[in-house]
């Protein structure tokens, strides 16, 4: 699964400019470079990262470091994005963690994950919410600074609950969304609206989505964890929710069509190959298998 293990974010060197200099200026320091949201990835029976010393960096400013932390070691890992396409550092291709994240160990893929979900917000935020103007980078790559009325933008990450219903007969409400292939199944999912919890999430998407009515008691959503998901910048928290009452009416625009699935049919169709579910690097699957009891057969990956 994604986010498995960090590094020791250091959140005071960040604000700390020459104990920054300091790292940067050290050959033992590590960079992992993005191109467009891609990582430089050794292929082989154990993927890996490809970090370089800040020395090989050439075109990257002391402005265009961002300091995702210290490893165990000691030793400074810094993420710089590239301006523009160049070849992967030697030996390496530029892949999408979609592809890697689940092969990668989990030093790497914490490290992936983070440096992803960073360089996507800066990336996609450039400029002033307030007045426009291009921002800065400061502390560290943490935040981006209005040069013109001094307003501070922090790296974004928007909620969203990711949760499978059960019901009475300890079924598993699965759901297949319109732009799927034939056969994707999944979890129901959706965004935190502003001013609401998690937990009033969890009913008002089984609701919209399925037409299935999630009980009232507190027990009937259950949270079970936490998956940072950078594409480009959710993070979902898991939940198992009971079912109260409900037919299946699914809203054809976003899902084309849900279905409860006993844990014998379930393993059926995953054998078969008519039903896939997601890939072991995604909380949706870790959802399906904690309610079925173990591993199951097959997946499905986006690209
Ligand atoms: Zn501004």
């Amino acid at each position: 699964m994604l986010g498995r293990a960090t590094l020791d974010r250091a959140a005071h060197v960040r604000t700390d400019p020459e104990q920054l200099d300091a790292l940067w200026a050290d050959p033992a320091s590590q960079v992992l470079l993005i191109d467009d949201g891609r990582l430089p990835v050794v292929d082989g029976e154990r993927p890996h990262l490809t970090l370089v010393s800040p020395a090989d960096i050439q075109s990257a400013g002391a402005s265009e470091r961002h300091l995702l932390g210290l490893g165990d070691d000691g030793r400074a890992v810094f993420m710089v994005r590239l301006a523009e396409t160049a070849d992967a550092p030697a030996g390496s291709s530029w892949t999408g963690l979609r592809e890697v994240g689940v092969a990668l160990d989990d030093r790497d893929a914490g490290i992936a994950v983070t440096a992803v979900a960073l360089a996507n917000w800066h990336a996609s935020h450039p400029h002033c919410a307030r007045c426009g103007q291009p921002t800065v980078i400061a502390e560290g790559g943490w935040v981006r600074q209005c040069p013109d009325d001094g307003s501070e933008h922090y790296p974004r990450t928007d909620p969203a609950v990711i949760m499978l219903v059960r019901d009475e007969d300890d079924r598993a409400l699965l759901g297949h969304q319109s732009v799927w292939q034939d056969g994707w199944f999944s979890t129901l999912a959706g965004f935190v609206e502003p001013g609401e919890t998690a937990e009033a999430a969890v009913r008002r998407e089984v609701l919209e989505e399925s037409g299935i009515l999630v009980g009232s008691d507190p027990d009937d959503v259950v949270y079970l964890g936490s998956q940072p998901w950078p594409f480009p910048s959710s993070l979902m928290l898991g939940f198992h929710a009971r079912a109260a009452a409900g037919t299946i009416i699914v809203d054809g625009v976003e899902l084309a069509e849900a279905r409860w699935f006993s844990r014998d049919e379930l393993l059926a169709a995953c054998t078969d190959g008519s039903v896939r579910i997601p890939s072991p690097i995604s909380i949706a699957r870790r959802l399906i298998e904690r309610w079925y009891g173990e591993p199951l057969p097959g997946s499905w990956s986006r690209p």
